[in-house]
């Protein structure tokens, strides 16, 4: 079994930036399992379906394959043998990701290729239910969270420094809504494990969470 360390939280708190950072330092590989519910994602969008059909996306799940390689320490995607890494950061596929991620079938199809690279290695995996429902034994969970409004304006940020034009408040609205459909779906919802421990990054640095992090681990 490899040392786990579970981060949770919800759609732009700074799950990804953090732990790819404390992966670096500790020598963890660093698992995006937000990146496998998108890889599925493209895989109902290029079959043209629609997030409500829920019997076609459950059909759907049957010829996806999911796969995870690294490349220089680096998480790479592969649908059915090709490499989707590129394109998994869209709004488009993160809209398709949340709205089917809480179709039980869906959660079932990554599984066992989360479980399976937690058993092998040393990994820092961050989503949604890694501590309550993936890893429940993993050896640190963190809940990494940050209010609506740091959340939003971290994203504008990110979006008008890349020179792509945005509204703050569509923003704003699309991350409640993210928050909201995570949060109350029956299956695995995001909720914090009531053995992590919550960091409130609203009025941190970057480096301050890390150390926090790096702090509870071995
Ligand atoms: O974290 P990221 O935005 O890449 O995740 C995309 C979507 O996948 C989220 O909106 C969430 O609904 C879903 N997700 C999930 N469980 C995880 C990781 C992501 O339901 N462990």
């Amino acid at each position: 079994m490899g040392y786990n360390v579970a981060i949770d939280g919800p759609a732009g708190a700074g799950k990804s930036t953090i732990a790819k950072l404390v992966a670096k330092e500790k020598g963890y590989i660093y698992v995006d399992t937000g990146a496998m519910y998108r890889a599925l994602a493209v895989h109902f969008l290029k079959k043209g379906l629609s997030p409500e059909d829920t019997d076609a996306i459950i059909e759907a799940c049957a010829d996806a394959q999911v796969g995870i390689a690294y490349e220089k320490g680096v998480q790479q995607v592969y649908l059915n043998q090709e490499n989707v890494t590129s394109i998994l950061r869209t709004e488009e596929v993160g809209n398709m990701a949340s709205r089917t991620s809480p179709i039980p079938e869906v959660r079932e199809k990554l599984l066992e290729l989360q479980r399976s690279l937690a058993r092998e290695q040393d990994v820092i995996m961050d989503g949604r239910d890694i501590g309550t429902h993936i890893l429940p034994h993993a050896d640190v969970k963190v809940y990494l969270t940050a209010s609506v409004e740091t959340r939003a304006k971290r994203r504008y940020a990110e979006l008008t420094e890349k020179g792509i034009s945005c509204d703050y408040e569509e923003i704003a609205k699309d991350i409640a809504a993210r928050d909201a459909r995570d949060m109350n779906r029956e299956t695995a919802p995001l909720c914090q494990a009531a053995d992590a421990v919550l960091i409130d990054s609203s009025d941190m640095t970057i480096p301050q969470v890390v150390e926090e992090i790096i702090r509870l681990c071995r």
